[in-house]
């Protein structure tokens, strides 16, 4: 069986959050263009090169402002238009939402939903983006 480009996308995303050196949360983003070519990907984490000693992981609510998310580092990597479709594993924070938002994307699927952070639904359904849940 052939998989669909939503799927395709998250299967891609899913590898790319495999990278993450998050122990607690992995994110993993795929931007396909209208063409459904790779334009991008990313992966939640620091900016790159920063190192830091392993228990700054330990602290989930300290680590978490200092994240880059998936999305802000997929949407990096590409100009604003270039991008038709956004495969996330998780549902996108309201920030990321925005961003989205801004960046021109006219659709966006994903896996799961973070701590039951759904404001991204009604930011996507405002600016009339297409949003779907796959699997689970
Ligand atoms: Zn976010």
């Amino acid at each position: 069986m052939r998989i669909s480009w939503e799927q395709y996308a998250l299967d891609i995303a899913q590898t790319a959050s495999s990278r993450s050196e998050d122990h607690h949360v992995k994110v993993g983003a795929c931007a396909l263009n209208s063409q459904r070519m790779v334009v991008s990907v990313g992966y939640n984490g620091l900016a790159s090169g920063k190192d830091v000693a392993y228990d700054f992981w330990r602290n989930r609510d300290h680590r978490r402002k200092f994240m880059i998310h998936a999305e802000v580092n997929c949407l990096s990597l590409f100009k604003k238009g270039e991008a038709q479709m956004l495969a996330v594993t998780l549902l996108p924070c309201s920030s990321c939402a925005t961003m989205i938002a801004g960046y021109g994307i006219s659709k966006v699927v994903y896996k799961d939903i973070y701590e039951r952070d759904t404001i991204a639904l009604e930011i996507f359904d405002f600016y009339n983006i297409e949003c779907i849940k796959y699997g689970n």
